[in-house]
């Protein structure tokens, strides 16, 4: 049998598991019906088979190796929605992982900076980001430090799950700009945080409980170590 093309899977994900669950930016959900999230799976080979492809637009997050994920579809557009990102912004991913979400900004028409823990991770998200033709900026490093070079950014998402918001994310945060994270609630739940920084402060609201893998400490080698 052929194979069904990957769009088939894309449309049907995006309005089966996210306009489904209430998110309504019809940007947002375009660029997610359009986006070859398999080719962020690294398990899959250049022909997927149905049933790869299948699992790769399925309503869950998905192994990319190392322990991490690329998260649930629904996930990334609803985090995607809050921020709120418009074209030209410069936007900081922390948690680039495989390279998805930081793809879904790019295709926004942000300028994107990714950061990642991992070195083979973020080699490889780079590859697929370039491979797509985004020009998303991935460096390896400890995202607890936000990116300093890149600051100050409009926009800022964490893709891991916080103990706490991190100072220099604040710092790093353009007047008026807006921080978008998943911060623990207290044994093992989390809760989107959205954080505005506005001419007084900080202003914060929440979104729903989501499940995202740990930020972490420090960074981790290439080369299989
Ligand atoms: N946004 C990713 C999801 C990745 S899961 C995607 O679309 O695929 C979260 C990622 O955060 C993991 O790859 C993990 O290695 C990374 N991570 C955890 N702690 C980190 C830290 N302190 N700095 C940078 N990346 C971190």
């Amino acid at each position: 049998m052929e194979v069904l093309d990957w769009r088939l899977f894309a449309e049907a994900m995006t309005e089966g598991q996210i306009r489904r669950r209430g998110v309504r930016d019809e940007g947002v959900l375009a660029i997610l019906a359009s986006l070859p999230r398999h080719r962020f799976v690294p398990s899959l080979g250049e022909t997927p088979s149905e049933e790869e492809l299948e699992a790769a637009y399925g309503d869950f997050p998905l192994s990319i190796g190392r322990g991490q994920t690329v998260s649930q579809p629904y996930m990334v557009a609803r985090m995607t929605e809050l921020l709120g990102a418009e074209p030209g912004m410069k936007v900081l991913e922390v948690g680039t992982g495989s390279g998805y979400q930081a793809a879904v900004l790019a295709r926004l028409g942000c300028t994107v900076v990714g950061v990642e823990r991992v070195a083979s991770l973020a080699e490889r998200a780079a590859r697929t980001l370039a491979d797509l033709g985004l020009p998303v900026e991935v460096r390896c490093a400890d995202g607890r430090l936000g990116w300093p070079p890149g600051a100050p950014y409009h926009r800022i998402l964490v893709a891991a799950a916080c103990p706490r918001v991190e100072l220099p994310w604040q710092e790093q945060l353009a007047p008026g700009g807006r921080l978008v994270l998943p911060l623990e609630t207290g044994r093992g739940f989390q809760r989107i945080l959205v954080r505005e920084r506005t001419s007084e402060g900080f202003r914060d609201r929440w979104g729903e409980d989501c499940r995202f893998v740990p930020l972490r400490e420090g960074i981790e080698g290439a080369a299989g170590k």
